[in-house]
């Protein structure tokens, strides 16, 4: 596919960094059919319980609960484990909705910088910082693209310290360590759902609690805390429609062929690019961030690590010019927001300059793979 030209206009129209899955369309209407007929739209419905049902037994979930996205499976998570309004170690490399969540429910964030090969939290900044902070109530790590964080360590430090470990995996859904989903780790994880993630119900996310007997609280945190005229304890309403969780029915079946087409797709990236997943650098110094040991990686993104912040820059115009479109996750480092004050993470702030996430999707064209690589290649280069 020859996507340059005088007026550079792609065939295909713009290349974004990714594209949402979808299921057979005939599949998704067949759901619909049957929410007509029954005129159950909401208030966990056959398709939302069967979602639920299904992504316990996916993920080896004690309990888990469906809701209505990302951020408030974060939020009720932090209610769950009582994190509300306390001092909380997160990670300045994350996308901004971790720092949202702790913010909107009052807690105070302190950042722990992350290792520089993984670039999840690193245990030995998240010691500091508890040392630094008697008064932190909780660890929320987040499993950056789909690699896990050091699960070891950091459940020894927190078993170690008696505070609280809730993962934000919204990047790990059909990761596995192991051969357990990063999902068991923790006493609670988070999922997103959004059109963006690997796996999605349009907007949605989930919540799984390492505690089996905490389900029913899940449940009254989603919906209002009562059910039916008891009214047990406060609640918000972060309900997942039975629209969306039919788009997740229909889309589930088809994760293990998603990632397997992924994979292969990452694999032309390294190909063309020298690079694997233990962090050895590639063509042009380029690197990717060094997978966990006995990692069934989910190849949700594809992050390259440049140089330095002018290699990126000039490898984002370069692609641009196409109409080729990655993306800095994460950039900024949160350390930076204006609405934040904290002290400096040098590692996480230089990444932020640093890294570009190719654009990736399962059934992206091998010459559009081909080429994007190229490209990248050859401005990393000049
Ligand atoms: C996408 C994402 C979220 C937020 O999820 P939404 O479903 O969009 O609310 C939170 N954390 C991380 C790391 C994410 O990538």
């Amino acid at each position: 596919m020859m996507r340059s030209g005088s007026d550079n206009a792609p065939p295909g129209g713009p290349v974004h960094v990714t594209r949402a899955a979808l299921p057979p369309l005939e599949d998704y209407l067949a759901c619909v059919r049957r929410i007509f007929s029954t005129h159950g739209l909401t208030n966990m419905g056959e398709f939302a319980r069967g979602l639920e049902a299904e992504l316990t037994r996916t993920l080896d979930a004690p309990a888990l609960a469906v809701c209505a996205n990302g951020t408030l499976a974060l939020q009720l998570a932090l209610r769950l484990l009582g994190l509300n309004g306390k001092t909380v170690i997160t990670t300045p490399f994350t996308y901004v909705a971790t720092l949202s969540a702790l913010l909107w429910e009052g807690c105070t964030p302190i950042f722990a910088d992350i290792d520089p090969h993984s670039l999840c939290m690193d245990p030995a900044e998240a010691a500091r910082q508890l040392d630094a902070h008697p008064e932190a109530a909780g660890l929320l790590p987040v499993h950056v693209y789909g690699n896990a964080c050091d699960v070891d360590a950091l459940e020894a430090l927190t078993r170690e310290r008696g505070v609280a470990l809730l993962y934000d995996a919204a990047h790990a859904f059909g990761s596995r360590i192991r051969g357990k989903s990063l999902f068991a780790f923790g006493d609670a994880a988070t999922a997103s759902f959004h059109a963006t993630k690997l796996f999605h119900t349009v907007e949605g996310g989930c919540i799984v609690a390492r505690d089996p007997a905490r389900k029913k609280e899940l449940e009254l945190l989603r919906a209002f805390g009562h059910v039916g005229d008891t009214h047990f304890s406060l609640g918000i309403n972060a309900k997942l429609s039975e629209l969306h969780a039919a788009m997740g029915l229909c889309l589930l079946p088809e994760l293990p062929a998603n990632i397997a087409r992924r994979a292969t797709v990452t694999g032309m990236y390294d190909e063309t690019l020298g690079l694997a997943g233990d962090g050895a650098p590639g063509a042009e110094g380029l690197r990717r961030p060094r997978l966990a040991p006995g990692l069934a990686w989910n190849h949700a993104y594809y992050p390259v690590i440049f140089p330095d912040g002018g290699v990126r820059a000039r490898v984002t115009e370069a692609l641009e010019a196409r109409d080729i479109h990655p993306r800095r996750y994460f950039f900024p480092s949160l350390t930076r927001l204006p609405y934040v004050q904290s002290p400096p993470c040098p590692v996480a702030e230089e990444m932020a300059e640093r890294v570009l996430c190719l654009p990736l999707w399962a059934d992206m064209a091998p010459e559009l793979t081909r080429e994007i690589a190229e490209l990248t290649r050859a401005a990393a280069r000049a």
